[in-house]
């Protein structure tokens, strides 16, 4: 039996859009489905910033997608300011974002359907079946999962990584913040940290760490209002957010080497554990997946051998996986002992180092100083040891 299409793309996230863009442009002739299961376009929870090296990696002009550019960073931390003025950032809103880089997908011949919910999905001895909520059956020769965060489709299907997962809210915030400057702060979380992005028309005020339990649940809100009311005209420190401009929502970050490719299937963006776990940035790493696991696939249909799918796995390592390695151990040390990290990241180098390789100018394997991690590592083991010490 033909299939209907060549491949279903599910998911029309920065990953899923970039993917079947990437298949139509190197294999024209491919009969491409994107899917997605909300109305476009579509919120999604996200502060929206974006390294402007991003640009390096699409063949189109991204400049119409972009809401603002912002100069100035300002980081909190140990309760010193620090400035930098040295590397500009985008700011996206994600509706529109994600609306414009599926319109690039649909302008080279990608057939997107969006209200449509996937919600089986099965290898056929020919390759795919799909099943959308209240549809007939689509079959296709590949598919390709890139359905964000939640994976509930993967999980269905038994192959989701095993991915560490950040809780974050946010708030979106309709008052615009004129000076267009953008806030980290360390000092607000026990892990991780809150965010202030600004939009051409609000802010994106947000907070998020490796938090567990009660602390997730109570926690947050209770910070992320303390840290909202700095942006304020008012001294309650625990000021009304409104409900529907509030968002929680998991990050599901890189933790490790993972399988992407099972058969004809493949998974990209978030759900194949593209994002950066020490700065949750999600969309740049989630179109460079997009963008690899698009060529494996249009490579495969071209030569007709679905064996060469692999190499995904390998470009993805390469890419986006061997730096994150650095990331990694940053990241634990970072939600798990904020304290004594903080002194180290607590300086201009530190902030320096940090959007030196946002910007895409350095690499983590670059800025980590492995010499110091022994040292961070001995600090956590006889805090550990104290700590046991002073139970007993
Ligand atoms: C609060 C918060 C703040 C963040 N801030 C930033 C930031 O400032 N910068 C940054 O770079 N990253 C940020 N991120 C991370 C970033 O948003 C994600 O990593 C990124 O969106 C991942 O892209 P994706 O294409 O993999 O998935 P998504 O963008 O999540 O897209 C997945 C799509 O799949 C669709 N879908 C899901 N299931 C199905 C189904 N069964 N059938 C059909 N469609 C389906 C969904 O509707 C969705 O449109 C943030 C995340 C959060 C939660």
């Amino acid at each position: 039996m033909t299939p209907d299409y060549d491949v279903i793309i599910i998911g029309a996230g920065p990953a899923g859009s970039c993917c079947a863009y990437t298949i139509k442009r190197d294999f024209p002739e491919a009969r491409v489905l994107l899917l997605d299961k909300a109305s476009f376009p579509r919120y999604k929870p996200c502060g929206g910033g974006i390294s402007p090296e991003v640009q390096r990696h699409v063949d189109f002009d991204l400049t119409e997608g972009i809401d603002l550019v912002c100069r100035k960073v300002i980081m909190t931390a140990k309760g010193r300011r620090y400035t930098s003025e040295r590397y500009p950032l985008w700011m996206v809103r994600r509706d529109h974002f994600d609306d414009f880089l599926k319109d690039k997908a649909v302008s080279l011949g990608v057939e997107f359907h969006d209200n449509s919910s996937v919600c089986e999905l099965h290898q056929s001895d020919e390759g795919v079946i799909c099943c959308v909520e209240g549809q007939p059956e689509i079959r296709a020769r590949y598919a390709v999962i890139a359905e964000g965060a939640k994976g509930t489709l993967a999980r269905k299907l038994g192959i989701a990584p095993h991915l560490n997962v950040f809780a974050a809210l946010e708030y979106e915030h309709d008052q615009p913040n004129p000076a267009h400057e953008l806030h980290l702060d360390f000092d607000r979380n026990d892990s991780g940290y809150a965010w202030n992005f600004p939009k051409s028309d609000g802010q994106s005020i947000g907070i998020g760490g490796m938090l567990k339990g009660k602390a997730k649940k109570t926690g947050l809100n209770s910070r992320l209002k303390a840290y909202f009311s700095l942006f304020q005209q008012t001294t309650d420190p625990h000021p009304v957010l409104q409900k529907q401009h509030l968002h929680g929502h998991p990050i599901k970050v890189y933790s490790g080497k993972q399988k992407l490719v099972h058969g004809n299937i493949l998974l990209t963006g978030e759900i194949a554990g593209c994002v950066d776990p020490l700065s949750a940035e999600g969309i740049r790493p989630a179109m460079q997946s997009g963008i690899l696991a698009g060529k494996e696939v249009a490579k495969a249909l071209k030569d007709g051998n679905t064996e060469s799918l692999v190499h995904y796995e390998r470009a993805f390592h390469d890419a986006i996986g061997r730096d994150y390695q650095f990331a990694r151990i940053a990241s634990y040390l970072m939600n798990t002992h904020l304290n004594l990290v903080l002194p180290i990241v607590s300086s201009q180098r530190a902030l320096n180092a940090i959007l030196s390789v946002f910007s895409g100018e350095a690499r983590y394997e670059d800025k980590i100083a492995l010499r110091k991690i022994p040292v961070v590592l001995g600090q956590v083991s006889s805090h550990i040891r104290q700590r046991i010490r002073f139970k007993r």
